[in-house]
Order: structure tokens, then sequence, then C-alpha cells
């Protein structure tokens, strides 16, 4: 049935989530033209700090196909106070191209940054995309508990939407996700050899819910493993995921991609 031809036919991948300002090898202008020759057909800038959210918003003003996500890492949760929040809280009010908050959340791999410092950056986090009606990026690192815990006071209220990016739970952490209304973003990792968990959480869930990402520079898929990562390899993840759930590159691109459309009303 012709019905879903131009979807079938005009297959593109999104980059939910890439850091271009830190990227060192190559300019961001050169990493976004390359994505685009690789069929990626926007890019969600994330900003880590109040400085990476200001380059967020000035890549998507100056690239047509970039969108921004503004918020503070939770590595720098303890410079995040009730002036950043305001601060972001008018970033977001003036700039029509920042379709999230975030990213934030729990990191509990090497960071000095208290569990209380984190959580409260967490919650101003929260806060923000719902009072703004936009989605919030979460970053889980070793701290699966603690993210559902905060989670669970805001699942099902209206204007609360998440995506839990560079998921590295098994299937069972996926399942409880999902059953909370999250959708689920996987990165390189999920090519790794040794990432047997995160390919499990994958098969189970439905493609509905995930989508995919680089976290450029971080986390180059295999084929360019301990290399720089750029959003332009963002295919390899569609690539990986597709043999996961045995169906092909196509449809991965193109349910992945109106997911992430309509979630973050990319237009
Ligand atoms: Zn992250
Ligand atoms: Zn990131």
């Amino acid at each position: 049935m012709p019905e879903n031809q131009q979807e079938v036919n005009g297959t593109y991948f999104i980059d939910t989530h890439a850091h271009l300002d830190m990227i060192e090898g190559k300019t961001p202008e050169i990493a976004i033209q390359e994505a685009a020759d690789e069929n990626v057909k926007y890019i969600i800038n994330v900003g880590s700090s109040i400085e990476g959210s200001l380059k967020s918003v000035e890549f998507a003003k100056t690239y047509n196909n970039v969108f921004a996500s503004v918020g503070v890492h939770p590595h720098y949760a303890n410079k995040f106070g009730k002036k950043e929040e305001e601060f972001l809280d008018e970033l977001i009010k003036s700039n029509k191209k920042i379709v999230a908050v975030g990213e934030a959340g729990f990191d509990f791999f090497q960071n000095p940054v208290s569990i209380k410092d984190q959580e409260r950056a967490f919650v101003a986090h929260i806060e923000l995309a719902i009072k703004h009606g936009i989605p919030i990026a979460i970053h889980d690192r070793e701290a699966h508990k603690e993210t559902i815990n905060v989670l669970k006071n805001y699942t099902g209220l209206k204007n609360f939407k998440a995506v839990l990016h560079c998921f590295s739970g098994d299937a069972d952490f996926a399942l409880k996700c999902i059953g909370m209304g999250l959708y689920i973003s996987f990165t390189g990792v999920i090519t790794f050899k040794n990432a047997k968990l995160t390919k499990e959480a994958a098969k189970i869930i439905p493609l509905e819910k995930i989508f995919i990402e680089t976290d450029a520079p971080y986390l180059a898929p295999q084929p360019k493993r301990g290399q720089e990562n750029y959003p332009s390899y963002v295919k390899y993840v569609a690539e990986e995921i597709a043999q996961i759930k045995e169906i092909s590159v196509e449809e991965v691109a193109s349910v992945t991609s109106k997911n992430a459309e309509e979630f973050f009303n990319l237009k």
C-alpha cells in the first residue's frame, strides 16, 4: 500500500543527542555537513553546561538542521543554582529551536558532585521541562535506581516527556522505563561486542519507543571505536538495532526518526 510510501522511501536518520561543541577533530560545520551527506536530517545538540547550552542555541540558529537542548550535566550539578535555572528558563522562552531540557540526571561514575546536588539539579531540570512543555533528556550512569526514584514522582503528569539517553540498563530496566512512559535512546555502545545486556534491551522494547544518537564526540560505534565520534556515525547504531530486531535499516531509520520528530516536535 502506498500509504506510507513517503516515509519508506525517504528514510533518514536523526541524531537525537550530540555535542558538536566538544568535537576537536573537525569544525562543527564540517561535522554537520558530513552528517547531512550520510542522510542525517536533524541533529539535536545537547548542552552539558551553561556555556554548552549557549553553544547549542548558537548552532541551532546557524544551521537549519540543528536543534538545541539546554541543561547542566550531573558532573557540574554543584554549579547549578537558582541563577542558572532562571537563565535557562529565559533562554527557552526566547528560542523556538530549543526542543528539550538536559542533559540532567545522575552520574555515579567518577563524579565528585554529591548525590544531593545532582538530585536537586535533576529535579529543577524536570520542572523546567514540564513548565515549557518540552521533553527532558536524562543522563543515567550507574544510577538506575535513583533515576527511577525521582522520575516516579512525575510519570503520568501532563507535559512530562522524558528520554533516557545512552541507555545502559538491561531488558528488565528497559521494560520498567517503558512502563513509566519513558523513551529510550541508544548510542554506539550498542555496537560493542560486550554490550550483551544493552542488545537484549533493544530486542525486547518496541521500536516505537526508541531513538538513536551518537553522543558525539564520545562513544564512537564499533567500526570507529576509540576514535572521535561524529553525528555521521549514527547509521551504525541504526544498523545494529536492525540486526538485533531482524528488520531493515530503513525501518529502523524511518520509525526512530518519526518517533523523534513527534517527541521533540522537530520541524
Ligand atoms: Zn549523557
Ligand atoms: Zn551527552
